[in-house]
């Protein structure tokens, strides 16, 4: 069983003189940033001088630019986008690390691909939430808080471990729980739902819309039964609530008797999907994905535009859009 650590394993009196530096004001900034002063801890913000600076001042912060808030900082805390991070790493947060401050992650993905290398005089720590940024503050809000993945990548002080855990205590992870782990698991993991769960996932929900229309039933119908009508998504809650198997429960006789006989017949794409997943893990746990995404960033634009182009033309899209118009689903509604 992995180690994972509650609030009575933080202590947040470690960091009671110690000034925390949140780089980045976006989604994990501003709520964590938030959270971090309603836990009595002193923040102040580093931004490039944009509207997220602007927010951060109407919120009450002092925020400065990103070297002068890493100069006056104890811990520094990475809160700006992956691949924005290596250059500004190197340009205003390296020069301003002196021996013993803390540096923390929200994401292992730069250390765990070599893409920033902090200097060895500094802790070195992953807080990386299991949350979207607006769920960190309202889950805090509300007094649940959310799980995080933690770790300790380089303790030069002693006292990595404390700091890393008050952290995670002060953005109100602690009360969920946090688990430890290492940069590169963190990362890969993180990655492996990205490019093999969701892709696979959703090539069994196209296959079903295609297969239904196909089979002359009306496109909205099939979107709601599927994913609009939001029953799916309830499953998927009643999963977290109950676990996975228990769920079944909440359905009925025959549709438990149908999952079952008829599942079985769905195992065989088990080994395929498997191996297909694999090649993927291996792409990322080797480091060529970061490799292949670091060269591909100045044409990546180009790309994700014709994607957007070829994604908005499909019959799918206009369904959706349609379905979620007539229903009053979500920002449609
Ligand atoms: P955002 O995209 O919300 O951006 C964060 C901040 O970076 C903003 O203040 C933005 O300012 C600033 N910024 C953008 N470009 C630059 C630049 N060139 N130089 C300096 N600052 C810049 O980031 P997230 O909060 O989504 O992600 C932050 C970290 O948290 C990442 O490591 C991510 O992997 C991790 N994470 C994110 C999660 C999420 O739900 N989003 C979940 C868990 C971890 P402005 O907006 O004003 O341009």
């Amino acid at each position: 069983m992995s180690k994972i650590y509650h609030d009575d394993d933080a202590d947040l009196g470690v960091l009671e003189d110690q000034t925390v530096a949140l780089v980045g004001y976006g989604n994990q900034g501003r709520s964590q940033a938030l959270n971090l002063r309603d836990s009595g801890v002193n923040v102040i913000v580093g931004n490039i001088r944009d509207h997220a600076a602007a927010q951060a001042t109407e919120d009450g912060f002092s925020a400065t630019s990103i070297a002068e808030a890493c100069g006056q900082a104890d811990v520094v805390m990475m809160l700006i986008p992956d691949e924005i991070m290596p250059e500004v790493f190197k340009t205003d947060v390296a020069p301003n690390l002196a021996p013993g401050k803390l540096l923390v992650f929200a994401s292992g993905y730069n250390i765990a691909f070599n893409l920033v290398t902090p200097p060895g005089y500094v802790d070195v720590a992953l807080v990386a939430p299991r949350m979207i940024g607006v769920g960190v503050r309202e889950t805090f809000v509300a007094g649940n808080g959310f799980p995080s993945f933690v770790g300790v990548h380089h303790d030069a002080t002693g006292n990595a471990k404390a700091r890393m855990l008050a952290i995670a205590k002060g953005i109100g992870s602690t009360r969920a729980g946090c688990i430890e782990m290492s940069m590169h698991d963190e990362a890969s993991l993180d990655l492996f739902t990205e490019q093999a769960f969701g892709p696979a996932f959703g090539r069994v929900l196209m296959s079903s819309i295609e297969l239904l229309v196909e089979a002359g039933y009306p496109p909205e119908a099939v979107l709601l039964e599927l994913y609009l009508s939001g029953e799916f998504a309830y499953s998927f809650d009643k999963m977290r609530e109950v676990g996975m198997m228990k769920q079944m429960d909440f359905h009925s006789r025959t549709s438990q008797y149908g999952t079952v006989t008829r599942g079985a017949r769905f195992m065989g794409l088990g080994e395929p999907i498997k191996q297909k997943m694999s090649e993927v893990l291996e792409e990322i746990r080797s480091g060529s994905f970061a490799d292949e995404w670091s060269k591909q960033q100045s044409s990546a634009t180009a790309l994700f535009d014709k994607i957007r182009a070829a994604r908005d033309q499909m019959p799918i899209a206009k369904w959706d859009e349609a379905t979620r118009t007539a229903f009053k689903i979500g920002n449609a509604g």
